[in-house]
């Protein structure tokens, strides 16, 4: 028995990347699992190949109604819930002066809101537990600012890390808070920019991206270790990266 055995692990944005990564790898170490996202079809596929121990709900993680939905579907399938992992996320890289408001909004929305929403559906339930985790993905871009074009990215992943700050404040005791700061991952996150002369500029860095799995090696991780130590961040990236 891991400490990873039998424990209920909620994931959004789980229908690719490193989500999707992260379930497989904590399924394999007799993780429960709890999948959502947007993309129905991949879920069920994903849902299909883990097997019994992982379920699925589809959530948009922009509505605060969706995402308390989610996390009851999560507890009603399990019975518990012991670890979520806030992932799901949103790359619009551009410049300030592109003034792309719309991309603005949705970061702000998914990258940030999502969490909170995540926070407040899962908080009662740990509380009322006795016992929880929080795991948040922020990035590297959430350490330092990705100058030019990755200023309202870098602003959300900033404020990933200091919400989960202030949460670990708050709740630390019984419940656990872990933010995961990644650097360039081999994922569909850059197809998330619009603007077509950042988007090269995101695919040339992106040639030295990691693969997904160093990300979910990480959150087992922090997972695995006893209940009285709270791994508070991970930052990792490729080896080469600045
Ligand atoms: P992907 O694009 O592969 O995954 C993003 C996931 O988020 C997808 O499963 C997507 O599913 C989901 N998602 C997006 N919008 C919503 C929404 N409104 N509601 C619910 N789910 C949503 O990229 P990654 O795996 O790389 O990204 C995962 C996290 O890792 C993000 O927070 C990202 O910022 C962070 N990160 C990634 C890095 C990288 O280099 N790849 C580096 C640092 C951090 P669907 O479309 O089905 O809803």
């Amino acid at each position: 028995m891991t400490d990873i055995e039998g424990k209920v692990v909620v994931i959004t944005g789980a229908s690719s990347g490193l989500g999707e990564a992260t379930a497989r790898l904590l399924a394999s170490r007799g993780a429960k699992v709890f999948l959502g996202a947007r993309r129905e079809e991949n879920l069920k596929r994903i849902v299909g190949e883990i097997g019994e121990n992982a379920g699925y709900a589809v959530v948009d993680v922009t509505s605060q109604a969706g995402v308390q939905a989610f996390v009851e579907a999560a507890r009603e399938r399990f019975g518990r819930i012991d670890v979520l992992v806030n992932n799901a996320g949103l790359m619009a890289i551009a410049p300030m002066s592109a003034t792309q408001v719309d991309e603005w909004d949705r970061m702000i929305d998914i990258n940030i809101k999502g969490v909170l929403y995540g926070i407040a559906a899962a908080l009662p339930i740990f509380e009322e537990q006795g016992s929880g985790h929080f795991i948040n993905i922020s990035s590297v871009a959430g350490v330092k600012v990705f100058s030019p074009g990755g200023t309202v990215y870098s602003g959300t992943k900033f404020a990933v890390r200091a919400i989960s700050e202030g949460l670990r404040h708050e709740v630390g005791g019984a419940i656990r808070v872990t933010t995961i700061s990644p650097g360039a991952v081999d994922t569909e996150l850059k197809q998330g920019t619009s603007h077509a002369e950042a988007a090269q500029g995101v695919n040339a860095f992106y040639e030295i991206a990691i693969p997904s799995d160093s990300v979910a090696r990480a959150i087992a991780f922090a997972i695995a270790e006893p209940a009285d130590v709270d791994v508070n961040e991970i930052v990792l990236r490729p080896t080469v990266q600045d």
